[in-house]
């Protein structure tokens, strides 16, 4: 009866995301990239009283233990794609990154790779990427893929020139942009002051998406996070990234 009940309590926010609590119908969505390499942060990230989106890289010793987990749990799911940026080292990418590099058939077995090692996954956004987001043909073959598998994306917005909503667009990819990081630096002053702006901003603009993540910053994060969602709470309805996108078309319609 115990569990039953830690069950449903579990559920409770997945399948109830908006409580009339909200003073407006305002609407944010919280995502938390780089699961998938047992990081520092992750328990709390997935204990969070939020419908939250979980980006979980592919390839790495816990991908598949943590999208099982996030699932699991009531949360949602994408993949976090490693792709590949103007500055950095390629080590920080991980195995198998979309790099510009790759002939157009690489770019493809690797996304289609992703995809199948990522359990759960319903939708995509990049790891780091400002270079490889603002390329189009690399977006052009990534979005194709995220077409033949229903998936949507979320443009983590890495570099203010990137194609992806405009690809997104001509593929027919319900596609979403990130509006606010919360931990580029990795101090509780800074995420405490970005977690003020979201705030704020949730006030004015009637969506929101910001992207906080696990590793260096998790335990601060998460911590920031949990303090912020009563306050939120007052001002929008937490929901999934997938919540804020356009009812998607149905693959077949009938003459
Ligand atoms: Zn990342």
């Amino acid at each position: 009866m115990r569990k039953l009940f830690l069950a449903v309590c579990m559920f409770s926010f997945a399948l109830v995301p908006s409580i009339a609590s909200a003073k407006t119908n305002h609407q944010v969505a919280i995502v938390i990239d780089d699961f998938g390499n047992n990081m520092k942060g992750t328990d709390k990230m997935l204990s969070l009283p939020i419908p939250l989106t979980a980006a979980v890289m592919p390839f790495l010793p816990s991908t598949k233990e943590d999208a099982e987990l996030a699932h699991k749990k009531g949360y949602e799911v994408i993949v976090h794609l490693p792709m590949e940026p103007i500055k950095g080292k390629k080590s920080w990418l991980g195995p198998n990154a979309i790099t510009t590099d790759l002939s157009d058939e690489e770019i493809r077995k690797r996304v289609e790779m992703a995809i199948k090692d990522v359990p759960f996954a319903i939708g995509m956004n990049n790891h780091m990427g400002s270079k490889a987001t603002a390329d189009t043909r690399v977006m052009r073959i990534v979005l194709a893929v995220c077409k033949e598998h229903g998936f949507f994306y979320l443009d983590s917005k890495t570099n203010p020139k990137s194609v992806v909503r405009k690809t997104a667009k001509e593929a027919g990819v319900p596609v979403i942009e990130n509006k606010l990081f919360f931990d580029d630096v990795y101090t509780h002053a800074h995420v405490a002051k970005q977690a003020n702006l979201l705030l704020q901003k949730t006030k004015e603009e009637p969506v929101m998406i910001a992207i906080g993540h696990v590793g260096p910053p998790g335990e601060i994060t998460s911590s920031v996070i949990a303090s912020y969602i009563p306050k939120i709470k007052q001002e929008a309805n937490f929901v999934f990234v997938s919540q804020l996108l356009p009812p998607r078309p149905p693959l077949f319609s009938p003459n």
